[in-house]
Parts: structure tokens; sequence; C-alpha cells
């Protein structure tokens, strides 16, 4: 036979249990919504960091584009002193300038090309980069939507909850639910479980003999001599 109480406070306990979880699911529910916007803002500092390295290549070859046309203006400068010059000594200097400046041009060219390429390669990546970021724009807001949309269930069924946990309450005499409230508040988990070959379901300890013969005559709130939960006997 099963103590009236016993009864009650079990109902109570799986509605408590109920309330928890589901506080607990509620609870969670921002940080993963953040989690979906934190990972989706990495993505997206990715992609610009992509997109600055790709921009500043072309920078730097137009850099080079600029020195090119300068040595270029400089040839031009040298052609014109060896019109004017009749030294030969200094023609020949002016050559040498001209060759040594022609060298530099072809050097850098070299590197203007392939900075283009590496430009051409950038551009695919971000091309691509783009694409990618926006797929995972839409599967955040998909996943955001979907955690929003399972909040609210939580948030409904946790109302719902509530009042059969107020339900169950009313059922258990005061001093019963009071004691109850103190054991849970202190255990966390359960404060009411069934003796298992004359062991405590909460902590497994075995329990006396009086103990157990007083949880199986139902007659009054039995508690585990350990760790205070109340015991009842499972038939
Ligand atoms: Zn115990």
């Amino acid at each position: 036979m099963i103590n009236p109480t016993v009864e009650a406070l079990l109902v109570l306990q799986e509605r408590d249990v109920r309330v928890t979880a589901l506080s607990a699911e509620l609870e969670d529910s921002p940080e993963q919504i953040a989690a979906v916007d934190a990972e989706l803002a990495a993505k997206q500092a990715k992609f610009e960091e992509i997109k600055n390295r790709t921009r500043l290549i072309e920078a730097d070859r137009k850099k080079i584009d600029l020195d090119v046309q300068s040595k270029q203006a400089a040839i031009a400068r040298y052609r014109s002193q060896q019109q004017t010059t009749r030294k030969n000594e200094e023609f020949a200097a002016l050559n040498h300038e001209i060759e040594h400046t022609e060298k530099e041009i072809s050097a850098l060219e070299d590197q203007e090309l392939e900075l283009m390429e590496a430009y051409d390669k950038g551009l695919a990546t971000v091309a691509l980069g783009q694409k990618e970021l926006a797929q995972a724009q839409e599967k955040a807001k998909l996943k955001k939507a979907e955690l929003e949309k399972r909040a609210a269930v939580v948030a409904a069924d946790m109302a719902a909850a509530k009042e059969k946990q107020a339900e169950a309450e009313k059922a258990v005499p005061e001093e019963a639910a009071s004691r109850y409230r103190r054991i849970l508040k202190s255990k966390k988990d359960v404060a009411i479980v069934p003796i298992h070959s004359g062991a405590c379901g909460g902590c497994h300890m075995k329990l006396t003999s009086q103990t157990v013969l007083s949880a199986k005559g139902a007659e009054a709130l039995v508690a585990c001599e350990n760790c205070g939960r109340l015991v009842y006997w499972l038939e």
C-alpha cells in the first residue's frame, strides 16, 4: 500500500521535474540564439578579411604601376638629355642609366603580373566567399526562426506545466509540501525516492530495517537516515 501523501508528492515531483526541465530549456534559448549570431559574425569577419586582402593586392599593383610610370618618365628625361649633350662620356653614362632603369621596369612589370594573377585569384575567392556567406546568412536566419519558435512552444508548455504543478501542490498537505520543498531545495534533483533492495533510491545507502519497515507500513512520511530524502516502498 502507498501513503496518499506520498502519492500526491510523487505527482508533484513529476510536475516539478517537468517545470525545471522547461525552465532550463527556456534559459538556454537566448544563448543558443546568440551562438548562431556569433557564428555568423565570425564568418562575416573572415569574409571581410579576404576582401581586404584582395583589395591590398590591387593597391600594391597600382603603386608598382606608378613606379613604372615614373621610371618611364625618367628614361624619357635621360633621352632628351642625351640629345643636348655633346660629351661622349655623359652620353654613355645616360645610356647606362637608361639600361639600368629599363631592367628595373622589367622587374617591376614581372611583379605586376604576379600581383594581377593573385588579384584574379583573390576576386574568385571573394566571389565564392560572398556566396558562402549568403548561404550562411540564410541558414542562420532559419536556425534562429526555429529556435524562436521552439522557445515560444516551450514558454506555452511552461505556462501549462506551472498550472499543473500548482494543482499538484494543492493536493499535498501543507506540512508535507514544505518538507518536500526544503529537501528539494537542498538536493536539487529529487526529494522523494523509492527504496531499491533496501537502499535509498537517492543516495544508494543501505537503509535501516526500521526505516524500510516504516516505509512499507506507509503510515507516515519516512526519510533516508543518510541523505534526508523521503523514501517510499515500491511494491
Ligand atoms: Zn538517501
